[in-house]
Order: structure tokens, then sequence, then C-alpha cells
């Protein structure tokens, strides 16, 4: 299928106030430029080097998400210009990324990627260490970070039920943060979840965002 007619295909699926993510990683700058072309400004990658090179042979009023594992020492390429990091998994990431947004002089918009997969080898935080760092000292005096939600992945499986299941908790854990730690703020409230095999799902459970490339893009080699 070519990509107007895929990436239409998929916005006839999403209601209006979803956010479409679109992941195109390892995808070409002409690519995005297609789906740019038709009014889409939201684009995800998942390395710090590839976002950064096509961060600068594209418009400026595209919204880059990183959606990948973060080394610390690699937040400041990013800091500059992007929009979301999806990809917090610890206190210490968060902490970079508060200092490199100050340098910058402006706040940078996080999620906390929670580990509800059974795979080992997903990054995130469980339920109780994200209640750490939300509870921690260091995290309350940041001032140039603003955690706006939650990010998950399910396991690659064809077992709907599991993944629904892990829909399902992450769901909950975002409905217990935001009842514990952001009441009084309007902020929280973005539940990035579901990609190209299971977003669908991911919509019966809640989410607000979710991070499509396959689809879209087409496979990757
Ligand atoms: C690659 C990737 C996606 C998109 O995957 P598709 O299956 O191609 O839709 C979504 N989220 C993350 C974190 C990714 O790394």
């Amino acid at each position: 299928m070519d990509l107007n007619k895929a990436y239409k295909k998929i916005k006839n699926k999403l209601p209006d106030d979803v956010k479409l993510v679109a992941v195109s990683k390892t995808k070409t700058v002409s690519d995005i430029r297609k789906v740019y072309n038709l009014g889409h400004r939201d684009f995800g990658e998942n390395k710090v080097q590839e976002l950064n090179s096509k961060q600068k042979e594209l418009p400026e009023d595209i919204n880059w998400h990183m959606i990948g594992h973060l080394q610390t020492n690699k937040v400041k390429y990013i800091a500059p210009y992007v929009s979301l990091i999806h990809s917090v998994d610890r206190l210490k990431v968060l902490k970079e990324i508060n200092k490199r947004a100050k340098q910058n002089n402006r706040t940078i918009n996080c999620l906390l990627q929670i580990h509800i997969a059974e795979e080992e080898t997903k990054f995130g935080l469980n339920y109780q260490e994200s209640v750490e760092l939300l509870e921690s000292e260091q995290y309350k005096k940041m001032q140039n970070v603003k955690i706006i939600g939650l990010m998950g992945m399910a396991t690659f499986t064809e077992n709907t039920k599991q993944i629904k299941r892990e829909f399902e908790n992450l769901r909950k854990i975002f409905i217990s943060l935001k009842e514990k730690y952001f009441t009084d703020s309007q902020l929280f409230k973005e539940l990035s979840m579901g990609m190209s095999a299971d977003y669908e799902i991911a919509l019966q459970y809640g989410a607000t965002m979710v991070r499509v490339g396959s689809l879209i893009f087409g496979k990757r080699e």
C-alpha cells in the first residue's frame, strides 16, 4: 500500500483526541516528508543520532518524539528541540534532561516508561520504582521537566488476552499515580501505548497517544 493511503487509513481509525506519533526510525527523510506533506507533524525516533540528523534536514515545525532508550550522555543533543521524551526509565536520566532543558531555557515534557511486558528486555520502571522516583527529593526540585503521563509496550505476542491484560495494568498504574501525585495538576493526562500490531487494542484501554511505524511506512529491514 502506498504511504498516503496507509497513513489515511490509520488516521481514520483514530478518534480526534488521540495523537498519532508516526514512528519513522530507519526510514528516509523523503518518506517523512511525504507524511509531513499530508499535514502530519508528530514523528518518533528511537536513536539520538538518527533523530538529530533528521531534525536538521526537516522542517522546524515538526514535533519530535524520543521513544527509545536514552543514554544520559546523549540527552544534550536532543534537549534544544525535542517535543516529548516517552522513555524516561530512571531518575538519573530525568536529572540530566532537567539540567539540559535548563541550559536551553526550556521545559521538556516527559513520560515515565513503565515495564508492563513479560519480556525481560524491555526497559521501564515498575510501579514501586515510579513511586520512588516521584517521591524523591531530587525530582521534586526539578523545574525544567514536566511529567505528563506514562508510556508502555506490551509483549510481542499473538495472545490478545495477554496484551489486554498488560494495557489494563498500565491504565491502572496511570490512574493510581494520577490520584496520588497529580491531583492538583492538569498536566498528567497522556497514556502512550499501542504500536502497529496492537494500537486498536490500546485504544480500548484509554491510549491518548499511539506510536505507529510499520503500518504507515512499511516493514523495516
Ligand atoms: C519501533 C517502535 C514503535 C513502532 O513500531 P511498529 O511496530 O513499527 O509500529 C513504537 N514504539 C517504540 C518504543 C518503538 O521502538
